[in-house]
């Protein structure tokens, strides 16, 4: 039985080890109906670190629906992943061990990156077990693994012979810091300092000059042409000429085109290969010369003459400065503005010309859309992230990456005539740097040499596959065709994953999963919010405002942060508040307090259903309705109604109410109504209260009841008892009301009172509250009571009313002691002068003009004669 006070570290830790070493959150497969599952798609951390907000926040809502599920009687699949095959690992590796990857052989820093990566992973299994999150530890898969990595190339090659594969040389978007092509979802808008240069340029026929303004002179020996507006009246004359570029010299075409914004700099543009996306446009629209001034590390080629080999900022510096020496640069001053950084490092991106393998996207945009509908989203405005990516997006999916630790692509070159060998798929993992080819010689020009692909997959190709890896999707070689191996999984119940990773994770998964099984993954998608701080800012090491998990963690029980996570509605941002974890503290406090009262009222076993007294049946019913009410929002993924609707039944209404009632009644004598209805009632409490409290509900049901896990118990059900639940309100009010007039009146709470007036309607309650309140004569009336409002005075905002009428407070207030005062229009008219609504109050009391003491009860007003 629940004695002392509650002891959450020695409690949550006991648990925790208890549901793992159980098995207590087992999948038990094997279903025939898929409705009888519930399969989430949990998000695989990026082993990039230690654990941090998102995933500590995510986490706990996925598991409130999880906790949920499971006690609504579904087979719940809740997986657990690692993403430790990208980019992200890689920069994790050479961090701790202050190394690159280029210094090394790729199998071996492979290995160095395994190793680093089971460390964290090893700490972030324990991190997620201390949170109490009902993950089954036995599904769980490492992005890197051999499976997976048959998985992903599975899904290459299937995508492949579908046609949706390519490869092309092609202006691609590239990291010059981590030196690989990179997608348009890797990229992200930062604000930088940098500056405007007007720089004149030479008509070449004729002695005319006209302006161009940059950010980028070092992109001028790039330049390939000169762009007008048609609409340009005062340029568009110079479109046919040629310009001569400054310092540099090639002569390059003046075009006309709309693309030109005309409201930037003098309206006149230069096109380089490449500064941004209309480059690539013009580059491509106009038929233009290439030339590559920057290469893959961001060092100047030779195309920049005398400035190769310097870095793209160091001859940005020396081209301003020959352009001022040489009387070409007008102009210069600063400014503020978006630049495209890679999103992994910061680094300002570069536009290479690189052959690269794509995913088709942007012919299906429409079908992506569509699919994306289908599936109802938690909450719904969160769908219109994933439309603008697809309303925005310019570009195929570029997934190889030239990188070391990655997932091979599974291809072979022939040396002769570069035609693409994939492998085998029975073949599968391979890795063509180390395996063979599926052929001998080449099936076009029988050659027997191969180059193999030293390329591996963009992380994000293998983690869109998370629901086929969950699912074992796998190569069927009777059927030759691909399948689903737990078919009852997929498409899987529930997608959660943050906001942020709308476009890179959700989309990409959408597409891969579309393309390889015709459906849409998922039959919901959950989109958590952020945390961040007190004052709903962004947490940042630089403005110094992170609080860690770890350290919230150190000082809070797991069940308080769970109470405080489930505060904001599914979608919104979640401030740290110490406030809300206090109150998750203050609930767990109440809970345990009342379990233990209810635990001194009622035998261990389980009673059965008595006769039951009007109070007792109104107790249950109106307990019913909450369980409709909060089972409604658990369904609705509206974790802070069902909780903050819940919490305040309990608190108030069984635990303020309820509770006191019971307790006397169990005490003056035996009550098996009372006994029972505060059993089922504490029952019914400790399973609604269990996917938020998961720990301390799980003591007090082994504690007071059967034992196994209450998490694996069946969620309540409406008992179906009727009740008269307003009459029964108002009985209860009246009772709070009697008690707080026994304590007012220092009467013990048996004494008794000879006569009750309620100007109310407590029908079928009248014993009940005479017997609880000991009252002799219990009348009611259904009339207006004679109460009516006295005003007994003004209360001034001195704050505003001081400074405003100085001297003349005295006089006002005065006046108002002698009641010589009116309010008008909510002006108060007092000693000739007039004050707003918002410099006072006015008090007014309540009083009945009849016999007796009046106690008032919300809205029933309750006489006591005694
Ligand atoms: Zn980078
Ligand atoms: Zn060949």
């Amino acid at each position: 039985m629940p004695s002392g006070e509650y002891d959450p570290e020695t409690v949550e830790q006991k648990w925790q080890d208890r549901w793992v070493a159980d098995d207590t959150y087992d999948y038990e497969g094997g279903a025939v109906d898929p409705n009888t599952v519930f399969a989430i798609d949990s998000p695989p951390p990026t082993v990039s670190g230690s654990l941090h907000w998102g995933h500590v926040y995510g986490f706990t809502l996925q598991d409130f629906v999880a906790r949920f599920n499971r006690m609504r009687g579904k087979d719940v699949f809740f997986p657990f992943g690692y993403d430790d095959n990208g980019i992200a690992s890689e920069r994790l590796t050479e961090s701790e061990l202050g190394v690159r990857h280029q210094e090394y052989e790729r199998h071996e820093f492979q290995e160095m990156c395994r190793d680093v990566c089971q460390e964290y992973e090893a700490d972030f299994t324990e991190k997620m077990q201390n949170l109490g999150i009902s993950i089954d530890w036995d599904q769980t898969y490492r992005t890197i693994a051999p499976r997976v990595q048959r998985i992903s190339q599975l899904s290459f090659i299937d995508l492949y012979e579908q046609g949706r594969e390519y490869r092309k040389r092609a202006p691609t978007i590239w990291c010059p810091e981590c030196q690989t092509a990179i997608s348009q979802v890797e990229t992200e808008d930062d604000e930088r300092g940098s500056h405007f240069h007007d720089i004149e340029f030479a008509v070449v026929d004729g002695d005319e000059t006209f302006t161009i303004s940059t950010t980028r002179p070092e992109l001028l020996p790039a330049c390939v042409a000169v762009f007008v507006h048609p609409d340009d009246d005062a340029n568009r004359h110079l479109v046919g000429e040629e310009a001569e570029i400054p310092l540099f010299g090639q002569r390059v075409p003046i075009i006309e085109d709309e693309r030109v914004d005309m409201e930037t700099g003098s309206g006149i543009v230069m096109c380089c290969t490449f500064g941004d996306q209309t480059d690539i446009e013009w580059y491509q629209a106009h038929g233009l010369d290439l030339r590559l001034a920057i290469d893959e590390s961001g060092t100047m080629t030779e195309v920049a003459g005398e400035y190769e080999g310097l870095s793209a900022e160091e001859a940005r510096e020396a081209i301003v400065e020959d352009l001022d020496d040489g009387g070409y640069l007008l102009d210069r001053w600063e400014i503020s503005h978006v630049v495209q950084v890679h999103e992994r490092c910061g680094t300002g991106i570069e536009f290479l010309v690189t052959e690269q393998w794509y995913i088709k996207l942007l012919d299906k945009k429409e079908e992506y859309l569509r699919a994306g509908r289908e599936m109802d989203w938690y909450p719904e405005k969160m769908f219109t992230r994933y439309k603008n990516w697809i309303e925005g997006l310019q570009w195929g999916w570029s997934i190889s990456r030239q990188r070391s630790s990655g997932i091979p692509f599974p291809v072979w070159y022939c040396d002769g005539c570069d035609t693409e060998l994939v492998a085998d798929r029975e073949q599968l993992p391979v890795d063509p740097l180390s395996d063979d080819p599926p052929v001998d010689s080449c099936p076009d020009c029988g050659h027997d040499e191969f180059v193999p692909e030293d390329d591996v997959f963009d992380t994000w190709a293998t983690s869109s596959l998370t629901p086929l890896v969950n699912t074992d999707w796998d190569w069927d070689p009777e059927a030759e065709e691909m399948v689903v191996g737990r078919e009852e999984l997929y498409p899987m119940d529930l997608r959660p994953q943050g906001h942020d990773i709308i476009s890179f994770w959700l989309f990409h998964t959408v597409v891969k999963c579309y393309e390889h099984t015709g459906e849409v993954p998922f039959d919901q998608v959950m989109i958590n919010g952020m945390v961040l701080d007190e004052n709903r800012e962004k947490m940042s090491k630089s403005k110094g405002n992170v609080v860690s998990p770890d350290e919230v963690l150190d000082q809070f029980p797991v069940d308080a942060a769970r109470y405080w996570a489930a505060g904001s509605a599914v979608g919104d941002d979640l401030p740290y508040k110490v406030t809300g974890l206090r109150a998750g503290e203050r609930l767990m406090r109440k809970l345990w307090n009342a379990s233990k009262l209810v635990d001194s009222l009622t035998p261990e076993e389980r009673l059965e259903r008595p006769e039951l007294r009007e109070i007792d049946r109104w107790l249950l019913a109106e307990l019913d309705a909450h369980v409709e009410y909060v089972t409604e929002q658990f369904e609705n993924r509206a974790f802070s109604k069902a909780r903050d609707d819940l919490r305040s039944f309990f608190w108030h209404t069984f635990c303020d109410d309820y509770l006191e009632i019971a307790k006397q009644r169990l005490r003056d004598e035996d009550d098996p109504s009372a006994a029972y209805a505060l059993q089922t009632a504490h029952r019914r409490f400790v399973k609604l209260f269990a996917p938020y409290l998961a720990h301390i509900t799980e003591e007090l049901w082994n504690d007071m009841y059967e034992g196994g896990s209450v998490h694996r118990t069946d969620w309540p059900e409406p008992l179906g008892l009727e009740a008269d639940l307003e009459a029964g309100e108002t009985a209860m009010a009246v009772v709070g009301a009697l008690r707080k007039y026994k304590t007012d009146h220092q009467l013990p709470l048996n004494a008794d009172l000879d006569t009750v007036l309620v100007y109310g309607d407590v029908e079928g309650f009248e014993d009940d509250v005479r017997r609880v309140m000991h009252v002799e004569t219990l009348e009611t009336s259904s009339e207006e009571p004679p109460v009516e409002s006295v005003v007994t005075g003004v209360d001034l905002d001195y704050s505003v009313v001081g400074p405003e009428y100085g001297s003349q407070v005295s006089d006002i207030e005065a006046a108002i002691e002698d009641g010589e005062y009116d309010v008008v229009d909510g002006e108060l008219h007092v000693a000739g002068v007039e004050l707003d609504a918002e410099m006072f109050e006015i008090e007014e009391e309540r009083r009945y003009a009849g016999e007796g003491v009046m106690v008032e009860a919300d809205d029933t007003v309750v006489i006591v004669r005694n």
